[in-house]
């Protein structure tokens, strides 16, 4: 049978004047009906401007599809007219991208959006078209569709926007479905819901999807089959099951071992692709990959590798599987141990965070009375100890940033006491306050915005230095270049600026800053959610030799659960402004107590490839409340699965469960735990073996 879709030889190139940039160049590929083909790559790969192409939505000038055909049912999309191209996106084809905000058009009801395929393409009346777009609402999940037909844009969550955009492409029952890193902007638990969805609407449908990401464990869980690009090239292509238990090429190869895994215990040392992706308007000659690749030998430096046809149809670009080489028996697999983890059990207590509160006021009307107030952060306590790392976890809003510039009192505290080595920090003065932040940094997640883009890196990392009287004259050149040698920078970098560095480069700078002043203690907010795996790894690496070479204690915020599995030595879970479980690493994975933590690590995607954990997966209903009016008892209740008659009414107490592993639920509370429903049978008799009590 004939593919739906077949790529022959597609070239996508961005001309500038001095340059031109080979996005895409000389792809091909097919997908068949009713099959989900995943495109994986990191920035750069050329997964999206691929996707795009097929559409015909490459901007021109300055991109323009140089080569190639696109065959779809036979007939080449490339060769079509505008007409003809724009009746296949409205019938055949549809796209659903990362941020549904820049594509829903803001000054139009959800409603109209739907509506107006509907009457154009399909020519339903009004009515039909907007009976029908309530029960494509209906099919996406969205709750009151036909209040929501009436909302705009702005007025709906993430995931919900999300879900509007997935109605939207479904409305002319596409054959073919292209979703651009549709859940990377969304939250662990919003993504299950989304993903979850888009399965169930595909096979009802029996149609066809695109599923581009950078997330392997996310195509592992969607896809059939799997496109992996490198620098405008698929260099490997095979089926997922192949792919996951029989990976050929070298960069796939690194991109599974630069990869932490949640089912994995701390103190793997992962193995990050050295360098960076190569510059697409100066790319490589011979293997574009072999700058990066440990394995290249002089054939890769000199001639390009053709794709290599393996057994079940998977294809390879690399030169190993030349008749006269080795094959994947070159690989050298990196041994995923766990290494012995320091316990920090008896080290002194350098944090101690007691009640903490943050709330902001809500203002309104001409002499802004406050008319209520968000609860960013709402009484949360626990200590750090000396060379220790503390996950601070939750999704969007729930107060885990807010939290960590609060303790370095970069935003003052509404009540509670954040101590520093015996000090509290709320009751400095400014002047003393400015010692203590000698030792006291933040790491944050977008370097670029923190590096002031006038100043050259050497001028930017002499500043602490300055400031604190740390060096004076001469010193201060030879302590910055010591610096950037500590955290893998070439010294003569110090004359360069920001904009000069790659985002990885970019957060070896934040981080070499925050070390500058002989810190103690460090704040790293989300410290690698912008990059790229291959480089995620890097600075994870960097990280970890830096705490045990100058004894840091870390905060690590994060919302990636996997990352910091791989950091921890304990993880507080945050939601809505509260901690509801703190527990040492061990504890809370592979013990997790309550049903929100439990919620979350059983929605993480994995890149097992039997798919066990899939199968038990907890799927939240609904999105995280507003922090402005939270729920009131157990904050939780609204999406608990084993919500019971006390859970609105009273909020939980912290308990101790033993072994440092607390939680916020009336399940383990014997006081309430008799009248919990029969399905949470499991964690009522976990809860009466550990007998907790309430916190002190
Ligand atoms: S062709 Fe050579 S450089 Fe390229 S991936 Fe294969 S071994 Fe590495
Ligand atoms: S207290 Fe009730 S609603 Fe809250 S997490 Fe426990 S069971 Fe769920």
């Amino acid at each position: 049978m004939e593919p739906l879709l077949r790529v022959v030889n597609l070239k996508t190139y961005f001309f500038s004047e001095d340059k031109i940039v080979r996005a895409v160049d000389d792809i091909s590929y097919s997908i068949g009906h009713n099959e989900v083909l995943g495109i994986v790559g990191e920035s750069g790969s050329g997964k999206s401007v691929s996707a795009l192409s097929l559409m015909r939505l490459i901007d021109s000038p300055p991109g323009r599809i140089v080569d190639g055909k696109v065959l779809f049912d036979g007939d080449d999309v490339l060769q079509m007219s505008e007409n003809e191209v724009r009746h296949i996106r409205g019938n055949d084809i549809a796209m659903i991208f990362q941020e549904p905000l820049t594509s829903l058009n803001p000054v139009y009801t959800i409603g109209d959006q739907l509506m107006e395929p509907l009457t154009l393409h399909r020519g339903l009346t009004k009515r039909q078209a907007e009976l029908e777009g309530v029960q494509l609402l209906t099919q996406v999940g969205v709750p009151s569709p036909a209040e929501r037909m009436k909302s705009y844009p702005h007025q709906l969550s993430g995931g919900m926007r999300q879900r509007a955009m997935i109605a939207m492409a479904l409305s002319c029952q596409p054959r073919l479905l292209i979703a651009d890193e549709p859940t990377t902007a969304l939250d662990v638990s919003i993504q299950a819901q989304i993903l979850d969805l888009m399965r169930k609407i595909q096979q009802e449908q029996q149609s066809s999807m695109i599923f581009i990401t950078h997330d392997l464990a996310v195509v592992n869980e969607m896809c059939d089959w799997v496109n992996v690009m490198y620098s405008g090239r698929i260099v490997e292509r095979a089926s997922t099951r192949t792919l996951f238990t029989s990976p050929k090429h070298p960069y796939t190869w690194g991109l599974f071992d630069c990869l932490p895994r949640i089912e994995e215990k701390q103190g793997i040392r992962l193995a990050p692709i050295h360098g960076q992706p190569p510059n697409l308007a100066r790319m490589p000659v011979g293997c574009k990959f072999h700058p990066r690749c440990p394995y290249a030998f002089d054939r890769c430096v000199e001639e390009e590798p053709p794709l290599f046809n393996m057994p079940d149809g998977q294809t390879v670009r690399c030169w190993l599987y030349d008749n006269s080489q080795t094959g994947e028996s070159a690989r050298v697999e990196t041994l995923r141990e766990s290494n012995d983890v320091r316990t920090h059990d008896e080290a002194p207590v350098i944090l101690d965070v007691k009640d903490l509160t943050k709330h902001f006021p809500i203002t309104s009307g001409f002499l802004q009375r406050t008319v209520g107030q968000v609860k960013a952060v709402d009484g949360i306590s626990f200590t750090l100890r000396e060379g220790e790392t503390l996950g601070l976890v939750g999704e969007s809003g729930c107060g885990k940033s807010t939290a960590g510039r609060t303790i370095l009192r970069l935003l003052d505290p509404t009540s509670g006491s954040v101590m520093f080595h015996g000090t509290d920090l709320a009751s400095l003065d400014s002047k003393k306050l400015q010692e203590m932040r000698k030792r006291m940094q933040i790491i944050f997640q977008d370097p670029y915005s923190s590096l002031n883009p006038r100043r050259s890196i050497g001028s930017i990392l002499a500043q602490p230095l300055k400031i604190h009287n740390l060096a004076k004259g001469k010193e201060v050149g030879e302590k910055v270049a010591d610096i950037l040698q500590r955290v893998g920078m070439n010294p003569e970098h110090a004359g360069r600026y920001p904009h000069e560095f790659s985002g990885g480069q970019r957060q070896r700078i934040g981080i070499a800053r925050a070390i500058a002043a002989n810190p103690d203690f460090i704040i790293a907010d989300e410290p690698v959610s912008a990059l790229d795996v291959s480089i995620q790894a890097q600075i994870i690496n960097l990280l970890q030799d830096l705490q045990s070479e100058l004894g840091l204690s870390y905060i690590f915020i994060a919302h990636d659960l996997s990352v910091v599995r791989s950091v921890s030595n304990r993880v507080a879970v945050m939601y809505l402004g509260q901690i509801v479980e703190l527990a040492s690493n061990e504890g809370l994975y592979e013990d997790p107590l309550h049903p929100y933590t439990r919620a979350l690590l059983s929605a993480v995607p994995t890149v097992d490839p039997t798919g066990a954990r899939a199968s038990s997966r907890i799927i939240l209903e609904g999105d995280v409340p507003s922090p402005i009016n939270p729920p009131s008892g157990c904050r939780f209740h609204t999406r608990c699965p084993y919500c019971f008659s006390v859970c609105p009414e009273v909020e939980p107490l912290l308990l101790d469960a033993g072994n440092e592993h607390f939680v916020k639920c009336h399940l383990y509370d014997p006081n309430y735990s008799s009248a919990a429903p029969p399905k949470a049978e499991a964690l009522v008799s976990r809860g009466r073996e550990l007998n907790p009590e309430p916190a002190s």
